[in-house]
C-alpha cells in the first residue's frame, strides 16, 4: 500500500524549496541559473504530484488534502517562473514588432533568436 508518511514529508519538502525559491528570487536576481533551478524544482513537482495521484488512483484512495499540497507547490513554482521570465522581458526594450520574424515571445515576450521554433525562456511554440 501507500506509504502516506513518506509522501506528506515529501509534500512538505517540495513546498518548502518553493518558498526557498521566492527566497532566492529576491536575492540575488533572475539569472538564468536561478531560472533553471527553478525550472528543476517545478518539474520535479510535477513528478511527484503525479506520482502519488498515481499511486492514490492505483489504490483507489483518496487524499485531497495531500494532492492540493503538491498542486499549492507546483503553482508557486509555476508563478515565480512567469515573474521571472515577466522580469527578463522588461529589462530588453521592446523592439520594433516584426511580425513575419518576430523577435519576442508573444507568450512572455522575452527576445528569442530569429526564426527559433520555441522560446528559450517560457518554451512556447513561435511562428
Ligand atoms: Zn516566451
Amino acid at each position: 500500500m501507500i506509504d502516506f508518511d513518506a509522501l506528506k514529508k515529501s509534500a512538505a519538502a517540495v513546498a518548502d524549496s518553493a518558498l526557498r525559491a521566492t527566497v532566492d528570487l529576491a536575492g540575488k536576481g533572475k539569472q538564468q541559473m536561478d531560472r533553471l533551478a527553478l525550472e528543476n524544482r517545478l518539474r520535479r513537482a510535477q513528478q511527484e504530484l503525479g506520482a502519488l495521484v498515481y499511486a492514490l488512483h492505483r489504490a483507489g484512495e483518496e487524499n485531497p488534502q495531500l494532492v492540493q499540497r503538491y498542486i499549492d507547490a507546483v503553482a508557486q513554482l509555476d508563478e515565480q517562473l512567469s515573474a521571472m521570465s515577466e522580469a527578463a522581458c522588461a529589462r530588453q526594450p521592446a523592439a520594433e514588432p516584426r511580425p513575419q520574424q518576430p523577435d519576442c515571445c508573444p507568450h512572455c515576450g522575452a527576445e528569442v533568436q530569429p526564426g527559433a521554433t520555441f522560446c528559450g525562456c517560457c518554451g512556447a511554440k513561435l511562428g
